[in-house]
């Protein structure tokens, strides 16, 4: 018998007429995580990934943060499908396993396999109850669930499974620009673009030497972070500072934050668009502060023409905080660095601002230059994540 992992799709079952391409795109996904450490071979129901030098805990390490991937499964294959040989192999794989309960389920996409399901089901179980002392069946709880599954060529064993992230595989959305702060909830909103196939590039604003470079650092954090689940991602840095000054020396007090952002939104659009990113992304939540209300927001999203999605803006604040927790952001997000859209905050940002106001006041100074220039200017970075390991206790 041979050791593998195999994978369960999920949602892509669902995708008809796509299914190739997501199943292409995941095997692509895969391939880039994991590299020269294993070979991949896949049909329509399942994809299987071999180790090359046996290192499972590694190869699960990487497979726990793509998504697009419903449950991993660390499974024995043999080719021989006697059912003489079946019943010796399930004793082999058994007899050293702690369990006092067990069941056993069939699954036969050979049709034309000699025995049906059921009769497989029965003679299985009697097997090993003959064979092994001790062990009772429940059907409803059992301890041990052992799967024997035939296929046309083979026969797999398994009985441990690993929940995936879900989701569809990255890319298959094509790509979108996140607007990442240094804040808790821009990369929450990251991970679920990420999580639904967009692939993401970043973008973030930065005001030296009003904003420091340990904001900057965070932010490169933050974005490796996503790194792991985006495969690796490209961070656009735009120096903010002289647009900001200019908003700071000449816009009414109020209407500081509503024109920097919509300054924000006019950037990111033109970055997306020359990225060919569909949307673009942000981390607003209704009614957390003043600029995101929905008034504030209808009057930021007027400069531009890109859909904008707010994957957290109808979620509180402690649920974005979970989501920021068990992705593993949040510790880096509440370091105590100043972002942009801090330093110069107003006492009292106007809630219900006004659309002739905003525009009126930005006619005012030429910032269209202001703009080219701050594009022209930006640094671009590439990030990936680096892997560690915590599967060993599974194996
Ligand atoms: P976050 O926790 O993500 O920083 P926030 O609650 O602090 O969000 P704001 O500061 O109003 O809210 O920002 C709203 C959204 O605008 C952020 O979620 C982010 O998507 C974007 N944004 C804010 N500041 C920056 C920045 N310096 N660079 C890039 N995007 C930014
Ligand atoms: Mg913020």
């Amino acid at each position: 018998m041979e050791k593998l992992i195999f994978l369960k799709y999920g949602e892509l079952s669902t995708k008809k007429d796509n299914r190739n391409f997501f199943i292409k795109k995941l095997n692509e996904n895969i391939s880039n995580v994991l590299k020269d450490e294993v070979t991949i071979t896949y049909d329509y129901g399942r994809m299987f990934i071999k180790p090359k030098d046996d290192d499972f805990s590694a190869v699960l390490e990487g497979l726990k943060n793509i998504f697009g991937i419903h449950e991993i499964v660390i499974a024995y294959k043999d080719k021989n499908r006697d059912i003489e040989v079946i019943k010796n192999n399930l004793i082999t794989l058994l007899k050293d396993k702690s369990f006092k309960t067990f069941k056993v389920e069939v699954k036969r996409s050979d049709k034309k396999y000699p025995k049906d399901g059921m009769t497989l089901r029965k003679e299985l179980g009697a097997h090993i109850l003959k064979n092994i002392p001790n062990l009772k069946v429940d059907v409803n709880n059992p301890e041990l669930t052992v799967n024997v599954e035939i296929r046309l060529q083979e026969v797999l064993y398994y009985f441990t499974s690993i929940k995936g992230l879900g989701g569809y595989p990255v890319g298959t959305q094509g790509k979108g620009l996140l607007m990442l702060s240094g804040g808790i909830d821009s990369p929450v909103a990251g991970y679920l673009a990420i999580k639904r196939g967009i692939k993401l590039e970043a973008i973030y604003f930065e005001s030296p030497p009003h904003t420091s470079n340990e904001a900057l650092e965070k932010c490169k954090k933050l974005a490796k972070i996503l790194a792991g689940y985006n495969m690796d991602i490209k961070l656009h840095i735009i120096n903010f500072t002289e647009i900001q000054e200019a908003i700071y020396k000449n816009m009414p007090v109020e209407y500081l934050i509503t024109i920097m952002r919509r300054m924000m939104y006019r950037i990111g659009a033109i970055v997306a668009s020359r990225q060919k990113a569909k949307v673009l992304i942000n981390g607003e939540s209704i009614g957390q502060v003043a600029s995101q209300t929905l008034t504030s927001m209808s009057v930021v999203n007027e400069v531009v023409k890109i859909p904008v999605i707010r994957p957290v803006c109808c979620f509180d604040k402690l649920e974005i905080i979970d989501i920021a927790k068990k992705i593993g952001t949040y510790e880096t997000s509440i370091l105590p660095y100043e972002d942009c859209c801090t330093i110069f905050v107003p006492l009292h940002p106007v809630i219900n601002p006004e659309k002739e106001k905003a525009r009126e006041y930005e006619s005012r100074i030429d910032f269209e230059e202001m703009i080219y220039r701050a594009i022209k200017n930006e640094k671009v970075i590439t990030l990936t994540k680096e892997r560690e390991n915590d599967f060993t206790d599974l194996l």
